[in-house]
């Protein structure tokens, strides 16, 4: 992929896979909304003009069969994939779960060591309550394993929660992935823009 240089360039990693489903749930594993919305999420991206990677390009995760322990491998292999490209942001896709069921909403963590960072979450919370989507908590800082010691701005979104029945049923329709992939990506670019005007 050849990459211009006035262009936007995200990597977005779908959370977990292979041998890791993340949160399972009434039999909906994480692994495989989190990669869904990125495919809608990288749709998205592309058509505005952005330049977009993945961490990982399919159901399966990047570690290598024989890892002794294979989550510290995947992300291991992702943080390096993630520095040999070197984007201008990082967005890691996830889903929530809970004890109660009731809780719902979407949560935005923040790389707390790196300038920038936390823009990216607020303005993509700021666009989902602007579009009257459900919010969880306010955004946080993270340390969060994926983006330590980041070369680049980077942000982790917990969608949504597969412990309320009603969003998890949401979470797996293809509507709803399309308007979490749209109110990211405008949220992303007016910010990538705002911060390089
Ligand atoms: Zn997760």
């Amino acid at each position: 992929m050849v990459i211009a240089p006035e262009q936007f360039h995200i990597v977005l990693d779908a959370g977990h896979g292979g041998f890791d489903n993340g949160a399972c749930v009434a039999g909906i594993s994480e692994a495989n909304i989190n990669f869904q919305i990125v495919k809608a999420l990288e749709r998205e991206l592309l058509n505005c003009g952005c330049a977009v990677s993945l961490t990982r390009v399919d159901s399966e995760s990047l570690n290598s069969p024989y890892a002794k322990n294979k989550k510290v491998d995947d992300m291991a292999k992702r943080r390096e994939k993630i520095r040999n490209l070197n984007p201008d942001l990082v967005i890691s896709i996830h889903q929530n779960a809970f004890s109660l069921t009731s809780v719902n909403g979407l949560q935005c963590f923040y790389a707390n060591e790196t300038t920038g960072s936390q823009a990216y979450a607020d303005a993509v919370q700021n666009q989902f309550n602007q579009s009257g989507l459900p919010i969880y908590k306010k955004v946080k800082p993270t340390d969060f394993n994926l983006v330590e010691h980041s070369p680049c701005p980077a942000i982790l979104i917990e969608c949504g929660f597969l412990t309320n029945p009603k969003e998890r049923k949401l979470l797996q329709t293809a509507a709803y992935q399309q308007i979490l992939a749209y109110n990211i990506a405008i949220a992303v670019i007016t910010e990538h823009q705002r911060q390089n005007t």
